[in-house]
């Protein structure tokens, strides 16, 4: 298990060489606040309320990343935050990972005193549809000739240092759960990665998938601050997000309650046709067994034409079967939900006792689902050379042949 502490690291961004030191800060971080909290702060330095707007415009939109070079700010306001003890403190990119399909992935320092990092990904053209996940691929063509924008990139995000949840297949199990990131270092993975390849919100698509390490609903109160955050401040459309849950029945419930203007799409991983499968490839199952999330689900009160998504990793001769795919399809029609099913070849990754599945049962399982009526997805693997692809997200710093690694 490799940990990779940020000590002084040398990252490439447009042939800019950016330092990023292992000395840590005691500074607060501004970059996490939302518009009224930056409006309180500048106002505790004496300055009008407007100014925290100014901030906020700097920081989410402007994506300035060091104080002195928000010139919207008067310098000696700017000083006069920096004396009081805050700075723009949002989470860099320490490395880059490049594969040879376009995707990239990055190792992202929090920036807290404990110098930990988690992985962010960018996929280019997205893993198979339009929010990344296969889902509202229906509603893409009708859009895009609306607005005239188009789709750029999927970006995928992480919740938590690690994960608790122990999932038997998933590579960031291993890592345990280190800690839960806050609302700015969710949000900070995003914006740091639209910087990096200049997107233009509004103008350009840019679709998030909460699917990164660790278990968003296990971090819930972060994980929607940082989604308000992107949406309020940084003006991403929640439609275009998706969360992925392992199936935790108290978050689920919590997330019913959210109102439509901040709630992401979600996504359930399902990964089994019945409890008693599930429970053995994630023993999260014995404690909210397949019925209990349903029932979650149920709750959650879907926009037009949305659907929930049910993620399935086919783990080669355990979940990969014809009959097991007829009775994932009689699963779903139980459930009586607006649903659709993505497929996802199980990755591999070191010392999970796990095969891929045979050539060919992706698509036979494919189409013995499709027979069922259910609508289903398959998931290009995106980056598996530089361990990018699911279930791969676990702080991997060697590197392999045919990878580019910037430092
Ligand atoms: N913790 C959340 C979100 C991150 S995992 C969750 O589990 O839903 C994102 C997706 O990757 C999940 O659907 C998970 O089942 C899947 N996954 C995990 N390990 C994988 C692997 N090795 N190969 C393919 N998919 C994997
Ligand atoms: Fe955690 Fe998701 Fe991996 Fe399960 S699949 S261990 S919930 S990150």
């Amino acid at each position: 298990m490799k940990y990779s502490r940020l000590s002084p690291i040398v990252t490439q961004k447009n042939s800019k060489l950016v330092r990023i030191d292992s000395e840590k800060s005691s500074r607060s971080p501004l970059f996490g606040l939302d518009a009224a909290e930056l409006a309180a702060v500048v106002v505790g330095a004496g300055e009008p309320a407007f100014r925290g707007r100014q901030l906020a415009q700097a920081l989410y939109r402007q994506r300035v990343a060091d104080l002195d070079a928000i010139t919207t700010l008067s310098k000696p306001l700017r000083q006069r935050l920096a004396a009081e003890g805050w700075q723009v403190g949002r989470p860099g990119i320490a490395q880059v990972f490049q594969s040879v399909d376009g995707t990239e992935r990055y190792l992202v320092g929090c920036g807290g005193a404990d110098g930990l990092t988690v992985e962010t990904v960018w996929m280019p053209e997205g893993d198979g549809g339009e929010a990344g996940d296969g889902s509202g691929i229906e509603a893409e063509g009708a859009e895009a000739n609306v607005s005239g924008s188009r789709t750029r990139a999927t970006i995928c995000v992480s919740s938590q240092v690690g994960c608790a949840v122990n999932c038997q297949f998933c590579l960031t199990a291993k890592l345990g759960l280190q800690r839960n990131l806050s609302a700015g270092e969710i949000a900070g993975q995003v914006v740091s990665v639209l910087d990096r390849h200049s997107v233009e919100v509004g103008r350009e698509r840019v679709n998030l998938v909460f699917m990164g390490m660790g278990e968003p609903f296990l971090n819930y109160a972060n994980f929607m601050g940082a989604v308000r955050l992107l949406v309020n401040e940084v003006g991403l459309s929640p439609q275009r997000m998706t969360v992925s849950t392992s199936g935790i029945v108290s978050g689920i419930e919590q997330f019913a309650l959210e109102p439509p203007e901040v709630r992401p799409k979600l996504a359930i991983s399902l990964n089994a046709p019945n409890d008693k499968v599930r429970s053995q490839v994630m023993p999260i199952n014995r404690k909210w067994p397949i019925e209990t999330v349903m029932d979650a689900v149920r709750k959650v009160k879907l926009r037009p034409r949305e659907r929930v998504t049910f993620e399935y990793v086919l783990l080669g001769g355990v979940t990969d079967s014809e009959e097991q795919a007829r009775e994932v399809g009689r699963l779903v029609r139980r459930t009586g939900l607006a649903a659709k099913v993505n497929l996802i070849a199980w990755n591999p990754g070191p010392g999970i006792p796990y095969e891929m599945p045979e050539a060919g049962a992706v698509d036979r399982f494919r189409v013995a689902l499709g027979a069922e009526g259910i609508p289903v997805y398959v998931r290009r693997p995106r980056g598996r050379d530089i361990f990018a692809a699911c279930g791969q997200l676990k702080r991997t710093v060697e590197d392999r042949p045919g990878v580019t690694s910037t430092k």
